[in-house]
């Protein structure tokens, strides 16, 4: 590809509202090794054929084509992705393709400590872990499975080996009220980032209720003393707090209360292969089919950078509309 081609494909990695999009979150899988109540039912949910998902190379040459664009970021969701077969390789893959400057992975943690090693070999440099108890009991409630030893053990490998390490936590009414306190105080002796996500009515979701950000902040300043905001990092939606003598900091992802629409940089790509343009909204394109239909990479970037132009303003949880509205649970879209 020319200079002055490519330079005409990065212009288009921006939306109608003037946003560039450089990060892609990958769900890689829509299985989990873990039933959290508030994103799968317990008896898991209808298995994906396997000649529906994305192969490894098919998810390169997505990634491959959008770091032509401009995409400098990915991460591997799912599901859990520690269950997807070959994750190593895809990791190598992506790692490989110039442009992509930073390489994470989403994690339930319960694989982590034993594939640590191949995974930051293989590229890995942000892991976060998502917690929602330090009480076993608590734990295996939300979690619908007894592993939270393995959780553990996975943050201080990851921890131990340098890597940045966030830890997100969801906050639910009925399920783990009196953990957010418990979980924040992870951070006092490392230098870890404790996040508190805001419950999503998506999916399993819509059956509980969320914890207000404010009333955790006061619950946490109550036992850990005033809380001083952080200005802005650049990186991400949180809104991050230091308290005096933490080593790390704490986190606050509001969608509902405070949304960050506006600064929103994200495509996600679901397991089969569709291009997703707001978490909110099912609208999106069909890559899959593209590439399985023998799209040349300029027809692909094309096709992308049409759809993003349709890339909604903002989300709109709250508003029932079912028509648009993203019917799929949040293990299939990646969280
Ligand atoms: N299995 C991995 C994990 O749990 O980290 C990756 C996929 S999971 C869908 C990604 C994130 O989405 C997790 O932190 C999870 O807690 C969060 N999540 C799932 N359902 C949610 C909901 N309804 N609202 C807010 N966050 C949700
Ligand atoms: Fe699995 Fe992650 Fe969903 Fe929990 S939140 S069920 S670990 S995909």
């Amino acid at each position: 590809m020319c200079e002055e081609e490519k330079e005409s494909f990065t212009d288009k990695m921006k939306d109608s509202y003037g946003r560039t999009i450089d990060y892609l979150r990958i769900s890689v899988t829509d299985k989990c090794n873990l039933r959290c109540k508030y994103c799968m039912p317990e008896e898991g949910v209808p298995c994906v054929a396997h000649k529906d998902v994305l192969t490894l190379e098919e998810i390169t040459r997505i990634a491959g084509v959008m770091a032509g664009m401009g995409l400098k970021k990915v991460r591997l969701t799912g599901g859990e992705p520690l269950v997807r077969k070959n994750i190593t390789e895809l990791l190598r893959q992506l790692h490989a393709i110039p442009g992509i400057e930073h390489l994470a992975l989403t994690t339930n943690g319960v694989r982590l400590a034993e594939m640590l090693p191949e995974l930051t070999e293989a590229g890995l440099d942000h892991v976060n872990i998502s917690i929602d108890a330090l009480d076993p009991a608590v734990f295996e409630r939300v979690a619908g499975r007894a592993h939270l030893q393995e959780v553990l053990d996975g943050i201080a490998a990851a921890y131990a080996k340098g890597l940045k390490v966030k830890l997100n936590c969801v906050p639910v009414r009925e399920l783990n009220p009196d953990e957010p306190l418990r979980l924040a105080g992870m951070a006092k002796e490392r230098k870890i980032d404790v996040r508190f996500i805001e419950l999503m009515p998506i999916g399993q979701g819509r059956q509980f209720t969320g914890i207000p950000t404010e009333e955790l902040l006061r619950q946490m300043e109550e036992v850990y003393g005033k809380a001083e905001a952080l200005p802005y990092d650049g990186e991400g939606p949180a809104q991050y707090y230091a308290f005096a003598g933490f080593a790390g900091r704490i986190g606050f992802i509001s969608p509902i209360s405070h949304k960050f629409c506006a600064e929103c940089n994200r495509l996600r790509l679901t397991a089969e292969g569709r291009l997703k343009l707001c978490l909110y909204y099912k609208d999106g394109i069909d890559l899959r089919e593209l590439l399985r239909n023998g799209a040349e990479d300029n027809q692909l970037q094309e096709a992308i950078a049409q759809a993003l132009l349709q890339k909604p303003k903002e989300h709109a949880f709250g508003v029932k509309d079912r028509e648009r509205t993203e019917q799929r649970r949040m293990n299939q879209i990646g969280g």
